[in-house]
């Protein structure tokens, strides 16, 4: 089966960037003035200022604002004070995610559901556990160098850094991706205040340009993408293949020789 992203587009664009600092402002800025889409990983003991003055002299986004600045991307969690889960027990760790997505739940009146490890760090034990606490994908920082989409969404890994030296050049590879990949797919992750204390976004700002407002090119966050792949992984089929059901909510497209075809959520189909 040929899948397709929504609308029948080739290809999908994500970016997920960590630490909710004020830099997030110009960043969003940019993203929107080229649709592109984002999701936002979030400390919610720094959002709503619960460890002191902010010791460590950072502006970060206040609870406030979350909603403004955020409409149209995704705001998930980041754990409540960006602990290294290493060392911790479970009932720290739970504390952690768990309390981090209440705060951004009540904030934000959505589901949070989805996350990115501090430091990226994790193992099957803490991939477990977010599992349990409803989460539905989580991030690290290992960098793919590639586009396929992640087999397990509670170990995804990004394309690359925003950066890595191949970013210009990873980023002509995917507008130009090879047919053989199924669901191709392209992750940048990163801080904007790596930006924001440098004062120089050009590079950012040249390479959303460059990715911007084509029609094979779904442009979703994180979550939209978790959520549309695991659909295409939940299609059931015929023993002999010929006919598929799609007991999800979520349209699935296809390409069927060289035209563009669905299932619909609930629907029986002859391929
Ligand atoms: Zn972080």
């Amino acid at each position: 089966m040929n899948f397709l992203y929504p609308q029948g587009k080739k290809q999908a664009l994500t970016f997920s960037f960590d630490d909710n600092q004020d830099f997030d402002k110009k960043l969003v800025e940019i993203f929107n003035k080229n649709n592109l889409k984002g999701t936002f990983n979030i400390n919610s003991g720094t959002l709503c200022g619960n460890i002191g003055e902010n010791p460590d002299g950072n502006v970060y986004v206040k609870p406030e604002e979350v909603n403004e600045l955020y409409k149209g991307h995704e705001v998930a969690a980041h754990g409540v004070d960006h602990k290294f889960i290493a060392g911790l027990s479970d009932v720290m760790i739970v504390n952690e995610f768990l309390n981090d997505r209440r705060t951004l739940e009540q904030i934000t009146g959505n589901l949070v559901q989805g996350a990115a490890y501090a430091f990226g760090w994790h193992d099957e034990h803490i991939m477990d556990i977010l599992k349990k606490l409803g989460f539905k994908y989580s991030r690290g920082v290992d960098s793919t160098f590639g586009f396929f989409p992640p087999q397990d969404f509670l170990d995804w890994k990004p394309t690359c850094h925003q950066g890595c030296e191949e970013l210009f050049e990873l980023g002509e590879s995917f507008l130009n991706c090879p047919g053989y990949i199924e669901l191709p797919l392209m992750y940048v992750w990163g801080h904007s205040y790596e930006f924001g204390r440098s004062g120089d976004w050009s590079n950012i700002e040249k390479f959303c340009e460059m990715m911007s407002n084509k029609d094979f090119i779904w442009y979703a966050t994180n979550m939209e993408i978790c959520d549309y792949i695991n659909a295409t992984r939940s299609l059931e089929f015929s023993a002999d293949g010929k006919k598929a059901y799609n007991p999800t909510l979520i349209e699935v497209f296809y390409k069927n020789d060289s035209s563009v075809c669905s299932i619909k959520p609930g629907e029986y189909k002859i391929l």
